[in-house]
């Protein structure tokens, strides 16, 4: 018993002295963010005892299927991202298979060149003239500015994850130093009282499954409305990513967002400077300058399997995408390319099919759009277009540990991929009859649900006015330096590849008006059977 209680005393006793110690410590103790996680490398632990969940499928003989073999197409797939290692080697700052640059370029001939070798002998670029500008930024700093007020040596630290939202005009000086305010997720509660005017604002954003999903969209731009002069998104993602959304940019203004391992420290020096009654103290200096590009040329590649009709199916896949782009969208165009080697190999199906590697919708211009522009043939020679974008991103959940400082829980990597939500316009029963197969049949994993809407790539094909198809999913890591090539399995490209092969396949056969029928029309069900 007196040993227990001297057990208790000690431990109290060193408790008070860790904490004396921490205050008296550079930035109250709180360990200074790990560098930016190198963008070459995934975040996510890839090498653990469970491998992705297999693919079982049987080559049917004559029929080429070896084509569309995970290895295949993964082959194809680290092609893809390597192009975007490519700028990223050449410099640029926003780096990538970012549309209208060098890397997109290489990317759309690389493609055209393997849809001709696959035997489509009008593959072809076609260029477009990029209305508008692209921002690019040319240098950055985002700095927490070190003070003895928050501990003996604070020294400054750079948040080296820091990366500029489009649109931030380059700061006149070059940089602005400001305080810092807090706003939490930023709606209206949270605002309620504050006074943002002359501040930097930070905002912590929930990547809820994504930032496509993320209730923080477009906060940055009414924080500046209401008078920041600056906003920091700090994303509570794995590691310390890099992200690129426009989502999250605030017009003219210095607007950056950075990783989990920034915004932690930073919310973190944030609540220690207020409980020590030092928060006015506390200074974030930013820095950014900018241009803006304009006369760029952008392009779209394009091949076709010809049919018995000149109606046709169209096979979409974007090939731009930010940083390595691994799941947006070099898993949906590698896809493109395997399908179309397979559909080569087969008898002339029954509908033109035509492949497009689309110059995308992330800006500068759109691919899509300028497709139907440039193809008035498309407004009524045109059956269904079905759309490859994110088809394969291995999920990142969160849950086995809970992490130190109540951050909440670990975040893990899934054997399984990331569900899909599936989209049919027309919400035509024999289509989401298709859809049903992709599941039961093909191991891939979608939402329990369908419905009309379909984001992503499609929206420049919508004044084709024809159903439109897809799957599509924005993890963790959309927009960010974390979507690198080991985040899509070759078990994830398989399973997307032969779902689509048969999709396409069933949709050339049925008749037209099966697929042009919508919501309500009487169909009945294929049954429970797999092909
Ligand atoms: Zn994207
Ligand atoms: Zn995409």
């Amino acid at each position: 018993m007196p040993l227990i209680r001297f057990g208790v005393l000690t431990l109290l006793v060193a408790s008070v002295s860790i904490s004396g110690a921490a205050q008296n410590a550079a930035w109250f103790g709180t360990p200074v963010p790990p560098p930016v996680s190198d963008p070459r490398k995934p975040i996510m632990k890839h090498d653990d005892a469970f491998a992705p969940l297999p693919t079982h499928f049987t080559p049917r003989a004559g029929r080429h299927d070896e084509l569309l073999d995970g290895a295949v197409l993964k082959t194809d797939h680290k092609k893809i991202v390597g192009f975007s290692l490519e700028s990223l080697a050449a410099g640029d700052k926003v780096w990538g298979r970012r549309a209208a640059t060098p890397a997109f370029m290489h990317t759309i001939e690389w493609t055209v060149n393997e849809l001709k070798g696959a035997g489509l002998k009008d593959a072809r670029t076609e260029t477009y003239a990029v209305p508008g500008p692209m921002w690019a930024p040319l240098s950055w700093q985002v700095q927490v500015l070190g003070d003895p007020a928050f501990g003996a040596g604070t020294q400054t630290v750079t948040l080296q994850s820091a990366f500029p939202q489009p649109g931030g005009a380059t700061i006149p000086s070059g940089s602005l130093t400001a305080g810092v305010i807090f706003v939490g997720h930023g709606t209206d509660a949270d605002l309620a009282g504050r006074d943002l005017k002359g501040k930097i604002a930070v905002v912590h954003i929930r990547p809820e499954p994504s930032l496509f999903g993320s209730a923080e969209q477009g906060v940055a731009a009414r924080l500046v409305e209401k008078g920041a002069v600056g906003v920091i998104n700090a994303v509570e993602g794995p590691g310390n990513a890099q992200y690129f959304d426009p989502r999250f940019a605030c017009g003219k203004a210095p607007c950056f967002m950075v990783g989990g391992n920034d915004g932690w420290f930073l919310q973190q020096v944030i609540g220690k400077a207020a409980n020590a009654g030092v928060l006015d103290k506390l200074k974030v200096s930013l820095s950014l300058a900018s241009e803006d590009k304009s006369g760029l040329t952008s392009a779209n590649g394009v091949a076709t399997i010809s049919g018995l009709s000149a109606k046709r199916i169209v096979v979409n896949a974007h090939a731009d995408g930010y940083f390595q782009g691994g799941d947006d969208n070099a898993s949906g165009l590698a896809v493109l390319v395997g399908l179309a080697r397979y559909f080569a190999k087969q008898p002339p199906p029954k509908h033109t099919l035509m492949f497009v590697a689309s110059g995308g919708h992330h800006g500068p211009g759109n691919g899509p759009g300028s497709l139907v522009a440039a193809h008035p043939e498309l407004k009524d020679g045109t059956l269904l277009i079905l759309n490859l974008e994110h088809v394969g991103y291995a999920d990142v959940v969160r849950g086995k540990t809970r992490a130190a400082n109540n951050t909440g829980m670990s975040w893990e990597l899934s054997v399984t991929e990331a569900a899909k939500a599936v989209g049919v316009t027309n919400e035509s029963p024999f289509l989401i009859d298709l859809w049903r197969q992709a599941a039961r049949c093909y191991g891939v994993a979608t939402y329990q649900s369908v419905g009309p809407m379909v984001s992503g790539d499609l929206g420049g094909y919508r004044p084709l006015g024809v159903p439109m198809t897809q799957m599509i999913q924005s993890g963790t890591f959309y927009h960010s330096s974390g979507d690198v090539a080991e985040a899509v399995p070759a078990e994830a490209l398989e399973r997307a590849a032969r779902f689509h092969a048969f999709l396409i396949e069933k949709a050339d056969e049925a008749s037209e008006a099966l697929i042009t029928s919508g919501k309500g029309t009487p169909y009945q069900s294929k049954g429970q059977s797999c092909p």
